[in-house]
């Protein structure tokens, strides 16, 4: 029941991931950014994509679709809430369903926010979640489409898996993400040690990704709008859930 992970840089700070079931042979690309560094990365690996599971119609994370779907004959998964968006999608999909792979099943949890039809995938049998550009590493994504409220629900979804899930996500955005996380959270000395650990990860010219959900419980701002150090930072210890995100979001959009 292994599933192996490929995970490789596109475009500037996209992820491009390729996830291959070792039992069955089969492999899913999770969006398809840019078609050269997925082209490298399959031949690197010899795992040849069978789908990809596109979280959201954005053109740095479809890309590639319909390229990838001519080379390699695949089959394109997406949300159906944007399906008219979605270069090339085959088999449109909504919040509970699930996706046979091999012995596994990927799960589609809906979770709107940057993108009215934002989807995540999650195998529970490979405790691996695939947020894209709702849930990243230390932040969360910009409200194109919906307000705060709705995105808030969507991470309340993801904050609820259990805390080993891996997470793998859209962009490698950490480092940003994590010097704006101290301005918010400045007294968390778990935020303030990973920090500095994704510096040194950064220098070294090494992804921060995958993280887990443990991991972000402990020290995104994002995940944490109950905590009261940050409310009392924020002068907000007696607001609602929603506004202290809301807040949150405001200021790293003008940070
Ligand atoms: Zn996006
Ligand atoms: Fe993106």
């Amino acid at each position: 029941m292994t599933l192996e992970i490929e995970q490789f840089m596109c475009r500037s700070d996209n992820f491009g991931v390729l996830v291959r079931d070792t039992e069955s042979g089969q492999v899913a690309l999770i969006d398809a950014p840019e078609e050269a560094p997925i082209l490298a990365a399959v031949q690197r690996t010899g795992w040849k994509p069978t789908m990809i599971l596109t979280t959201h119609h954005h053109g740095d994370h479809v890309e590639a679709n319909l390229a990838l779907k001519q080379r390699f004959g695949l089959r394109i998964v997406g949300p159906k809430a944007e399906a008219g968006k979605i270069p090339g999608i085959d088999e449109a999909v909504e919040e509970g369903a699930t996706i046979p792979f091999g012995n596994h099943l990927i799960y589609v949890i809906e979770t709107p926010g940057h993108t009215a039809g934002h989807v995540s995938y999650y195998i529970p049998t490979a405790q691996m979640a695939f947020t894209a550009d709702t849930l990243f590493a230390l932040g969360c994504g910009r409200l194109f489409e919906k307000p705060a409220a709705v995105m808030l629900e969507s991470l309340k979804k993801l904050a609820a898996l259990p805390p080993e899930t891996k997470v793998y996500c859209g962009h490698e955005y950490t480092q940003a993400n994590a010097r704006f996380a101290l301005t918010v959270d400045p007294t968390n000395s778990a935020l303030k040690e990973r920090a500095a650990q994704i510096n040194r990860l950064r220098a070294e010219g090494k992804p921060t990704l995958p993280t887990t959900i443990g991991e972000e419980l402990a020290t995104n701002p994002f995940l944490r709008w109950h905590d009261p150090a940050i409310r009392r930072n924020l002068g907000m210890e007696n607001a609602a859930d929603e506004a202290v995100f809301a807040e949150i979001r405001k200021r790293k959009d003008v940070f």
